[in-house]
């Protein structure tokens, strides 16, 4: 696999990064087998998250018993809630990982500008303090917000960035890619297949041969997907003008405002899996009647109950980084159901 350097911190990593998010899905003796295998595959950087439940622990099962041959990030999203929830999720992460030094520590999903500020304020002075101290070598940001994310980068403070980048997620391109290499700080793209909504997953990872961005982390929770991954990033080859127009148009009936499974807006309030809603929303609205179409209605029916508690109070809107339109799916599948 190609070799890339993290911007000017002087380590490099396989372009292909594991990420993490997905670990919890799988028991602890199943993720080793997994972590082991990418190590021997030659992938050697690891994203994590302390919002990724045990995943963080399952890392550092494995990672924390050898040489330090390897990158590891993580990150908070409590400095949101002020400095005494970030230092806890701090530690909390170095006891999970059981790591002396975690490569890179920084925020999560810092989308809006007054959640930059938040950031910028003692959360940020205390990373300073670790990474002076040694307990971490670099300062990370993540969002999903490219304009937020640009003026973040801005500030000198950061030396890793990442983001979603993808076919679909396209605006990196625009700023924030050229503006990062500008500035010689690292770049690592998180959905680089969309939150697992692009069918075509190969052509989906080749086009990062086309537009290179740094390490790229899809999630990953099975051998199966990890060799499918290592095998395309070890062929290397960039997607053909005809394959790029297959891509695009396989993409294109996907619009912009789909569901990226991230879950940064549950819970809500009434209990509503929004994920799933959007799934079931996908998979049947406007779609003509077969029996994939007839199967996800009878499993949404299941459903309606729980739909029905919804009281579009939005703020599931207001926690999504897309601006996905939550209640009026709901509503639309509400309507569905009661007419079938
Ligand atoms: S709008 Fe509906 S789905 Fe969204 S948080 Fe409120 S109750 Fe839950
Ligand atoms: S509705 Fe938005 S926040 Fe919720 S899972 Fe989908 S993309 Fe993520």
């Amino acid at each position: 696999m190609k070799t890339v350097a993290l911007g000017k911190t002087g380590l490099t990593t396989a372009e292909l990064g594991f990420g993490a998010m997905y670990l919890p899905r799988v028991s602890p003796e199943v993720s080793d087998i997994i972590i082991r295998r990418a190590l021997e595959l030659g992938v050697t950087y690891f994203d994590t998250a302390s919002a990724y439940q045990d995943s963080e622990e399952k890392l550092g099962r494995v990672l924390s018993r050898r040489d330090k041959d390897f990158v590891i990030t993580s990150r908070s999203i409590n400095y949101k809630m002020g400095l005494a929830a970030f230092r806890q999720d701090f530690e909390q992460s170095f006891e999970r990982l059981k790591l002396p030094v975690i490569d890179f520590y920084g925020f999560h999903a810092v989308n809006q500008p007054r959640e930059l500020e938040m950031a910028m304020k003692e959360p940020l002075s205390f990373l300073k303090e670790q990474k002076a101290n040694g307990r971490i070598r670099h300062i990370a940001i993540t969002s999903h917000n490219p304009k937020t994310l640009t003026d973040a980068l801005l500030t000198g403070e950061f030396e890793l960035a990442m983001f979603p980048f993808n076919v679909i997620e396209r605006e990196p391109l625009d700023g924030l890619l050229p503006k990062a290499a500008e500035l010689g700080i690292a770049t690592a793209v998180m959905k680089p297949l969309a939150g697992g909504v692009i069918d075509s997953k190969q052509l989906a990872l080749r086009f990062f041969f086309n537009h290179p961005a740094g390490v790229v982390t899809p999630g990953m929770m099975s051998i199966e997907q990890l060799e499918q991954n290592h095998r395309v990033f070890a062929e290397r080859s960039p997607l053909s003008a005809e394959e790029m127009g297959c891509l695009e148009d396989e993409v294109a009936v996907l619009g912009r405002e789909f569901c990226r499974r991230c879950s940064y807006c549950m819970p809500c309030p009434n209990g509503i899996m929004i994920p799933f809603v959007h799934m079931l929303h996908m998979k049947t609205w406007g779609k003509p009647m077969d029996d994939d179409v007839a199967y996800t209605i009878e499993l949404a029916k299941r459903m309606l109950p729980a739909l029905e508690k919804c009281t579009a109070c939005g703020a599931c809107v207001e926690k999504c980084p897309y601006d996905i339109p939550t209640p009026q799916r709901v509503k639309d599948l509400i309507q569905m159901l009661q007419s079938v």
